[in-house]
């Protein structure tokens, strides 16, 4: 196949039942399918043309939901390319299974393309673009400056208000900061973050969500379970991903799920302690035992866990499988998470000796730093991954009742 096949603008063809169809009337008079197709980037015409080696191939079928969802297509345009590389999580088995891999002519590298078009759609889809362009070039710089100069700004407030050691033994952080002032500064930091959040998945669901039908329970179920077990960081087999070379592990899903349910954890702990000063009037600080404390020591140890496990990861993968522009972007989140771990266990270690409140300002900063870059980030991309999940078991089920079957 040529690959002037797949970037030509708009043609006629036999039409896949997920193609959104438009019908066009030649001179005869007779109805024909029209599929319009934007043109390719680089990177997606690449994911095209290997697509199409694999979908005459098709070993790979089992390992993971890309390859059932590529079975049901012909050809692969923008939207289709976008989807197929968000729901792939990269976890190299295609690449360590393919008699096609380099140094074959045909240079078959799937998780390396789809990772090179998945940078891509973070800053097409981000809101604002500008922001997701920065933060894809200097993701971790940005980062730990961002963190560093919010930390900085409140201890220079607090120094100029009442002296960095003041209130310091009682461990009450809103006698530090007013409880009102807290909540207008991360009610604000949330709300960006969770807009430029729906804008973006938004933007990348219209794009992809073309030809689907509505979302139905099951399919939407089946979906969240996949996300929430991280169902294809198995490897399609249950023994995990590749990493550095051939052998199997699944430690980065276990650090995935301990970073995902420990930021869950201290959210909840987070949630807990407003409901406790709102609702029933109980001042912070709470003891060690109580219920946001337990929630965010425990949320605490995964969030520290399970970012040094992915940092650590990150350094050994092999370089060959990944997209090495998207380091800064993954390290600055992981660098953020790690940091908001450790200062918050370090703010629970020492909150009741003359530290506190620089280290209050410092976790605040980090936090802070956090939300607002959460939208361009691998948070993103988990909502991004999501997604595809979702139209891939919408999919499915729509294959099966055309009679396509499904995997
Ligand atoms: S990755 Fe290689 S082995 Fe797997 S389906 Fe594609 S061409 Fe075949
Ligand atoms: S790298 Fe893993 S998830 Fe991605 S396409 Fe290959 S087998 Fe599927």
């Amino acid at each position: 196949m040529q690959q002037s096949d797949v970037l030509t603008p708009e043609r006629t063809r036999t039409a896949s039942p997920f193609d959104t169809p438009k019908t066009k009337h030649d001179a005869s008079g007779s109805a024909a399918r029209v599929i319009p197709i934007v043109p390719l980037s680089h990177s997606e015409a690449e994911v095209a043309r290997q697509m199409q080696i694999c979908n005459a191939c098709r070993y790979c079928e089992g390992f993971c939901a890309v390859f059932p969802a590529m079975a049901r297509r012909l050809e692969f345009g923008k939207a289709d390319v976008n989807y197929l590389a968000n729901l792939c999580h990269n976890c190299g088995a295609c690449y360590h299974a393919c008699q096609y891999a380099p140094p074959h002519e045909f240079a078959v590298n799937v998780p390396k393309a789809m990772a090179q078009v998945r940078l891509e759609t973070y800053t097409e889809y981000a809101f604002p673009a500008a922001l997701g362009a920065l933060y894809k070039r200097n993701g971790l710089t940005l980062s730990v400056a961002l963190a560093t100069g919010l930390a900085l700004f409140l201890m220079l407030g607090l120094a100029l208000r009442s002296g960095l050691s003041a209130h310091a033994t009682s461990a009450n952080f809103y006698a530090i900061f007013p409880h009102n002032l807290l909540a207008a500064m991360f009610g604000t930091v949330f709300l960006f973050a969770m807009l430029a959040l729906g804008v973006g998945v938004t933007r990348f669901w219209r794009d992809v969500a073309a030809g689907t039908s509505s979302v139905s329970m099951p399919a939407a179920a089946e979906a969240a379970k996949h996300a929430l077990t991280l169902k294809y960081l198995d490897g399609g087999h249950g023994d995990g991903c590749n990493e550095s070379d051939d052998a199997f592990t699944l430690a980065r899903r276990r650090f995935h799920h301990l970073t995902f349910y420990g930021f869950l954890l201290c959210f909840a702990a987070t949630a807990v302690a407003t409901l406790y000063h709102y609702a029933f009037g109980w001042e912070a600080p709470y003891p060690y035992l109580s219920v946001p404390v337990l929630l965010g020591t425990v949320g605490g140890i995964g969030l520290l866990v399970g970012p040094a496990g992915l940092w650590w990861l990150n350094l050994r993968r092999d370089p060959e499988r990944t997209d090495v522009r998207q380091r800064p972007m993954d390290r600055g989140f992981i660098a953020l998470l790690l940091l908001t771990s450790v200062s918050g266990l370090a703010l629970l270690a020492f909150r009741a000796t003359p530290a506190m409140p620089s280290l209050l300002a410092t976790h605040l900063g980090i936090v802070m730093a956090l939300f607002a870059t959460l939208p361009y980030g691998k948070f993103a991309h988990g909502i991004f991954r999501s997604a595809a999940l979702l139209k891939s078991s919408i999919e499915k089920r729509q294959g099966r009742s055309l009679g396509l079957g499904s995997e």
